[in-house]
């Protein structure tokens, strides 16, 4: 249609849907004008590793037959997604962002992007990531860099920075993540989009290779709290296939977004979370949102979890543990790489090579780690203590939730940084997931949304909801309520700021 000619791409994705089901624009239009603008600004973002152009051509062209055929469709159909490499897709190159991966192409479709076909999505392509989703600035991909699209020489998060960093240079309105540790939440953080890691087992693992098989779990990311929880409905739900998969019906988050409403409500703030050592503008824009959602009739009461001080240093013991045992498959045999077979050498022999070149340092730092604190003797010491520390946040957040509804918290201490500046120091990159981690140990939901940007950089700020487990419709409430009333505050500024590529 002639009034949104040209300004496609920065349409949200239930505005694309509704003109489409309207037919005032073809989802072949739509998918288009999202590849022209991956052909245009790829190159300096670097968000996707393979592109699919003809195939999303070609399922935008069914859509729209279907359409005009007057078949019933999806609340998003027709509309482009990206998606994170980590999840498989029949046939399409599915690499982790590691070499180790080169050259696979999965024989089956994860349950994702099933679900994710069947409501009529087009998927535009696979997107970069930390390797094996171990990292926070998306530097470790094999690959090179995703680059933050607000300044080109910061990096968009991580793991999932391609994802996270399509979203904010409108090469794509939806896309899917997968957080462990915080990779959907604090790419979304610091590009200035939305990202929700689900209930643990609220969304199927099945067809997502496996980092932390207790932790890992794929969600939504958009640029509004509507559209994540449009996609958030289309993924979720019990698998058969993934025997961690919750047997219950899922919370309503499309009509709790639609609510938006705080009233009555008990918000905590942590007060592990959000001190010392966060960049002031973050603090400034958390401090101004939690005032927000206080005026919109919330009450806001302070709220201790103890054990989030340990958070970081189980994770960083029970995630190398379980990587070290997942990883053992990538050995040559049976996927991707394989180095050195040229008739003289063992099985062991190639086995080695092949590991030794397609694992990045990041990755065999980790593996090594986690061998170490399952090995016998260390066990007890490191991977049970790390066990322990565990219930004890897990039991924070229910004595937490006792009181109140959602915690919040500053999702990242601080906003982007440089390309470069912690790459080489693991420590310094593992802190950025302070605020994160807490609730991937535990299982429960979370959110990040953008709540403006930081006065001494003009970088988003994204604030991080927290609810009990299966009561993921929370986030979307609060979410939905705080995004209002900053767009009224505001304007559009996100879209508005997002600089020019
Ligand atoms: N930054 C965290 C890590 O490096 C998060 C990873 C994730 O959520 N996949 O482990």
């Amino acid at each position: 249609m002639a009034t949104m000619d040209g300004d496609l791409v920065r349409q949200d994705a239930s505005v694309l849907a509704q003109a489409m089901v309207e037919g005032e624009v073809s989802s072949e239009e739509i998918t288009r004008a999202h590849l022209d603008r991956i052909a245009s600004v790829d190159d300096r973002v670097h968000a996707f590793l393979h592109v699919l152009s003809d195939d999303a051509i070609s399922s935008a062209r069914e859509v729209d037959r279907r359409r005009a055929a007057g078949e019933r469709l999806g609340p998003l159909a027709g509309v482009p997604l990206a998606l994170k490499d980590v999840l498989t897709m029949t046939g399409v190159p599915t690499t982790c962002g590691s070499r180790v991966l080169e050259g696979w192409r999965p024989p089956y479709d994860s349950t994702v992007v099933e679900r994710l076909r069947s409501a009529d999505i087009v998927i535009l392509g696979k997107t970069n990531m930390d390797e094996f989703a171990m990292g926070s600035s998306t530097e470790h991909s094999a690959y090179g860099p995703t680059h933050n699209p607000w300044d080109l020489e910061r990096i968009p998060g991580g793991s999932g920075g391609g994802s996270a960093a399509a979203l904010a240079a409108f090469e794509a309105p939806l896309a899917i993540g997968t957080d462990t540790g915080g990779s959907i939440r604090q790419p979304a953080a610091v590009t200035g989009t939305v990202g929700v890691k689900p209930t643990y087992g609220g969304v199927s693992r099945y067809g997502l290779v496996a980092l932390a098989s207790s932790l890992d779990q794929p969600g939504p990311c958009a640029r509004t709290v509507m559209d994540t929880a449009l996609l958030h409905a289309v993924i979720a739900g019990h698998d058969p296939r993934d025997s961690t998969s919750i047997r219950a019906e899922v919370p309503d988050v499309v009509g709790a977004a639609r609510a938006a409403d705080v009233r009555g409500m008990r918000i905590g703030l942590v007060r592990e979370l959000g001190g010392e050592g966060y960049q002031a503008g973050v603090r400034q824009r958390f401090e101004e949102s939690v005032a927000i959602l206080t005026d919109l009739g919330a009450e806001v009461v302070e709220v201790s979890c103890p054990n989030f001080e340990y958070a970081l240093a189980a994770y960083y013991l029970i995630l190398p543990s379980e990587a070290s045992s997942n990883l053992a498959r990538f050995d040559g045999m049976r996927y991707g790489l394989r180095e050195g077979d040229d008739g003289s050498r063992s099985v062991e022999e190639v086995m080695a090579l092949t590991r030794e070149a397609g694992f990045g340092a990041e990755v065999k730092r980790r593996i090594m780690i986690g061998t170490y604190a399952l090995s016998s003797g260390y066990y007890d010491a490191y991977y049970g203590s790390a066990q322990k520390v565990r219930t004890l946040i897990t039991r924070d957040f229910t004595a937490a939730f006792e009181d109140v509804d959602v915690l919040v918290s500053p999702t990242a201490p601080t906003t982007a940084f440089k390309i470069g500046d912690k790459v080489d120091d693991p420590l310094a990159m593992y802190l950025n997931d302070i605020a994160t981690i807490p609730v991937n140990l535990a299982g429960n939901a979370a959110m990040s949304l953008p709540i403006g940007l930081a006065p001494e950089d003009g970088l988003p700020v994204g604030l991080q909801i927290m609810a009990p487990p299966m009561a993921d419709d929370r986030l979307y409430r609060v979410g939905g309520a705080l995004e209002a009333a900053l767009v009224d505050r505001w304007g559009h500024q996100l879209i508005e700021e997002a600089p020019q590529l």
